[in-house]
């Protein structure tokens, strides 16, 4: 599968969650012994946050061994994250990586509103910061921008690795009240 065909497959298993009409694919006892057995070979590598709000499996319609997911409190990468992306990128051979930033984060709000210091060490708090200094200069909604923008500084944290394959990398909002996934760069 290409870039083109995965996306594909998660706009409609989005608009499947979103319209009611789910399928539950990849879902029974049976295909999980086929997976222990034959391995996994996951779609999409997805970095998104740890809010138990936040679940791909769920909002796009799959089941298991379909995502390889990587989740930190506002979808940030340290090297635990990125040496995980890798695992899957250059050993599963998982072709496409979806950062996917998501509205209401508390981690945003929080490092929007300085909280860093409350925060365990802060590294979180670091790592969104730049997001934040880019949206102050920026109009329109300054959680909506960091959000936006926090995606888009791991993007590139993962553009600029050697991965052993060949990865896209695209970024994405998930809405919490509706369900919806928006591409940013489609
Ligand atoms: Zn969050």
């Amino acid at each position: 599968m290409n870039k083109d065909d995965i996306v594909k497959e998660l706009k409609e298993g989005n608009m499947r969650f979103i319209t009611d009409k789910c399928t539950y694919p990849n879902q029974n006892k049976e295909y999980i012994k086929k997976l222990a057995k034959e391995g996994q070979k996951p779609i999409a590598v997805i970095v998104c946050c740890s809010d138990s709000r936040v679940n791909p499996v769920l909002f796009f319609d799959r089941g298991f061994g379909d995502f390889f997911i990587v989740r930190t409190a506002g979808n940030v990468l340290d090297s635990h994250a990125i040496e995980s992306i890798e695992f899957a990128v250059n050993n599963l051979k998982t072709p496409l990586i979806l950062v996917l930033g998501h509205t209401k984060c508390g981690a945003v709000t929080s490092a929007i509103k300085k909280q860093s210091e409350d925060v365990n060490g802060g590294a979180i708090m670091k790592s969104i910061k730049p997001a934040v200094d880019e949206a102050n200069s920026q109009s329109g909604c300054i959680i909506e921008n960091t959000t936006k923008n926090n995606t888009q500084n791991m993007k590139d944290i993962l553009k600029n690795i050697n991965f052993k394959n060949k990865v896209d990398i695209i970024s994405g909002l998930y809405d919490l009240e509706t369900g919806e996934v928006i591409f940013y760069e489609l």
